[in-house]
């Protein structure tokens, strides 16, 4: 799909940057928020379908308004002048031509806090290497080990290969996890929501990064699923996880030795 000439794909996105909002958010990880909080902007629309999106009006039904990517390096520019700690993207992948060349212009103007790119992990390689030099934190989520589910869950079949593969791209251009006076500086930080029924094979994904990725890789494993959306008849989803689903998730991550952070 050519934007430039009108032409939309899956993730519905334009030639402009959408924005559904932006500003200091304190509900990030402590490491990620400081005294000035995370700015954040949430970029509209999504590469990934998840039916239990919390998100959807702004993922899936696309709410925002169109700004230009010059506008857009300003809005960086006031977070940081703002107090912000550092510039979070939130659900940037399917825009990051244009986020590219907007913090390109505002690190030329003076964007000098840590960029986060926080992410559902289903980033394609050449995504990443456009991005190497110009962010210095990777929060990417690691969804789901298995094929099956993550078409069932979020209409790509491909997930865990193109996600482990983005995994490992990130942490080559980072690095783990560096926190100074308690605040991330640099580095590659997990996002990994524990689902019922163990839909999200977390065992997997953390020997995966366990093994693969580094043993002090640091991830937030995270027990807020709540069911909304599209669940409503799926006998797995339609309900929170238990506490005994949360202790065995956090146990296998420590048993792997990770870096967990909340
Ligand atoms: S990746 Fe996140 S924002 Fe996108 S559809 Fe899934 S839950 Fe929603």
């Amino acid at each position: 799909m050519n934007r430039l000439k009108g032409q939309n794909g899956y993730c519905g996105a334009e030639a402009q940057p959408i924005i559904s909002s932006f500003g200091p958010h304190f509900g990030e990880e402590s490491v990620l928020v400081g005294r000035g909080g995370s700015g954040t902007v949430f970029f509209t629309g999504c590469n990934l379908r998840c039916i239990y999106c919390q998100n959807y009006d702004i993922s899936w039904n696309r709410r925002g308004e169109e700004i230009s990517i010059v506008d857009l390096s300003k809005i960086f520019l006031h977070l940081q002048e703002a107090g912000c700690i550092n510039i979070s993207l939130v659900t940037p992948t399917h825009q990051i031509a244009a986020i590219a060349a907007a913090l390109e212009t505002a690190k030329k103007d003076g964007l000098s806090v840590p960029v986060v790119y926080n992410t559902g992990g289903y980033d394609s390689l050449q995504t990443l290497r456009l991005l190497d030099g110009l962010v210095d934190i990777y929060m990417p989520d690691m969804k789901y080990a298995d094929a099956n589910i993550a078409a069932r869950l979020s209409d790509a079949t491909d997930y865990p290969q193109v996600n482990q593969a983005a995994v490992l791209e990130m942490h080559r251009q980072v690095g783990d996890l560096q926190i100074v006076n308690g605040v991330a500086t640099r580095g590659l930080l997990i996002r990994h929501l524990v689902l019922p029924a163990d839909l999200a094979g977390s065992e997997q994904i953390f020997d995966f990064l366990a093994r693969q990725v580094s043993a002090r890789t640091a991830i937030h494993v995270m027990d807020q699923y709540r069911p909304c959306f599209q669940v409503d008849g799926d006998t797995d989803l339609n309900r929170q996880i238990s506490s005994e689903e949360w202790i065995r998730a956090v146990s296998l991550a420590k048993a792997k030795g990770l870096f967990l952070v909340k």
